[in-house]
């Protein structure tokens, strides 16, 4: 390798190098206090001149670290004709590849690199990174390495490779590292390597939550990690499957309107396939699995076929929507019990108790509503639930296309028609919603009044 320039970034450059394990040449005329030491101890050999092509010959990477930019041009270009990559330090132009920052579990080593855009958010990338990743990592690779041959030797396939691997890493493992004691977290991994592997497959309801993939939960995250098979409803945004591991099968499994109940067979025959074949499925569903998402049929059905099976809660369009809109659901001044009530079609809405719901003191949040807006405000006042009952209705929660519309009661459906509500949206009606107009905080500001028509 060759560095020219002998100041405190050569020196800082060199040192990383030397840490790598790079044989280094400094080429300067004059070299600071730390790089005099290494030549002094012969850890350097030091060129002491100014820079010359024929510096690069037998170089593999070239590094100008000069205040000079007109010599660090000639290295660069000079560099560029040989084919030898070169870094000028600060100058993402001239370079051709940057230099990362680093966490350094050697063996194992994180590289965070903005292609030179913004170096300085790497660093604090990296600041951050140094505290989550545990220096035992440096010590599990160097073990990993060492029974590598004997792991594939035992489990020549790939998906049970990764099983193993996943089995030890979930293990006692760190317990032994963080003691220091690799000789015990050695055995654990010889151990694991005799028992015998599970072959039999499950199925994990994940809640995927409302669309803000900040509301996923940890399990949940972890279970999307440990996925071979995803099972998708379409309510779930792409941002949450860009989470999964990344060559977990993904297969959408969006509902067709009508065609309810083939789509859910057809699902039941998917998980059954894939549990069968021994793999870890995860059905994915907006907002929570229980909550209108028909995670009970699914659990009765991989019970009667004795497939094992895990239910991961998400947070509910009802609770991230009343939170992504600033609606508190139970303030204590005007409500004291919360209804989640669905309301897809006509039909249903004939089976539910209106005067209950029409009650005062309460909120309801109705979910599937937005086709049945018209009949759920008569039905509502028919009932005797005011007119002015403030009401809030959210499209998109939690998610960037969020709209907030509010109103009255007597206003729900022509307020919802004049903006264009669409699905998915949720409802809430109490008195509760009309502090969306003074505590909303995402996104835009209530939309309280019909869209100004345009002047012809
Ligand atoms: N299991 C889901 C509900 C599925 S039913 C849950 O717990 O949230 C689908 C209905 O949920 C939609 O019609 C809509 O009323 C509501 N919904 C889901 N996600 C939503 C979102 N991001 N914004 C508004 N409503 C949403």
């Amino acid at each position: 390798m060759l560095v020219v320039g002998g100041g405190d970034v050569a020196a800082r450059k060199t040192a990383a190098l030397l840490r790598a394990g790079a044989r280094v040449r400094v080429a300067a005329p004059r070299l600071q206090q730390s790089l005099c030491a290494l030549r002094d101890a012969g850890s350097i050999e030091h060129i002491e001149d100014e820079f010359h092509t024929t510096l690069l010959d037998d170089c593999w990477l070239a590094i100008a670290a000069t205040d000079d930019r007109a010599t660090n041009r000639r290295v660069a270009t000079a560099a560029g004709e040989r084919r030898i990559f070169v870094n000028v330090v600060d100058d993402a132009e001239l370079s051709s590849f940057q230099v990362p920052a680093i966490v350094d579990r050697s063996p194992l080593i994180v590289a965070i690199s903005s292609g030179g855009a913004a170096p300085m958010l790497a660093r604090w990338l990296r600041e951050r990174l140094e505290i989550l990743l545990d220096h035992t990592l440096g010590p599990l690779a160097s073990l990993l390495h060492r029974q590598r041959d004997a792991i594939r030797a035992r489990h020549r396939d790939l998906g049970a490779r990764r099983r193993f691997y996943e089995r030890v890493l979930q293990g006692r493992i760190w317990h032994w590292l963080r003691r220091g004691d690799t000789v015990q977290a050695e055995r654990e991994v010889t151990h694991a390597l005799h028992e015998r592997a599970t072959p039999l497959g499950t199925v994990v309801l994940v809640g995927a939550g409302p669309g803000d993939p900040g509301l996923l939960t940890l399990r949940g995250l972890r279970a999307l990690n440990e996925a071979d098979v995803i099972l998708r409803d379409r309510l779930v945004g792409s941002e949450i499957l860009e989470l999964a591991r990344r060559d977990a099968l993904r297969i959408e499994t969006g509902k067709q309107a009508g065609a309810h109940h083939a789509t859910q067979q057809h699902i039941h025959a998917l998980m059954l396939e894939h549990a069968r074949a021994g793999r870890r499925v995860v059905r994915l569903k907006g907002g929570d699995p229980f909550v209108f998402g028909r995670g009970g049929e699914e659990l009765e059905f991989l019970r009667a076929h004795d497939i094992p099976y895990e239910v991961v809660p998400g947070i509910t369009a009802a609770l991230a929507c009343a939170a992504y809109a600033g609606v508190p659901l139970t303030h204590r001044d005007h409500a004291q019990s919360v209804r989640l009530v669905t309301a897809h079609c006509k039909e249903s809405l004939d089976t539910l108790d209106w005067r209950a719901l029409a009650a005062e003191r309460q909120t309801l949040a109705i979910y599937m509503g937005v086709a049945q807006l018209a009949n759920l405000r008569t039905r509502l006042i028919a009932h005797g639930r005011s007119a002015d009952t403030p009401f809030a209705l959210i499209e998109n929660g939690s998610t960037p296309q969020q709209r907030v519309i509010s109103g009255r009661l007597a206003q729900l459906d022509e307020l919802a028609g004049a903006h264009a509500v669409q699905s998915p949206a949720l409802l809430i009606v109490g008195e509760v919603a009309a502090l969306a107009q003074t505590l909303a905080w995402y996104g835009a500001p209530p939309l309280q009044t019909p869209p100004i028509a345009r002047a012809a």
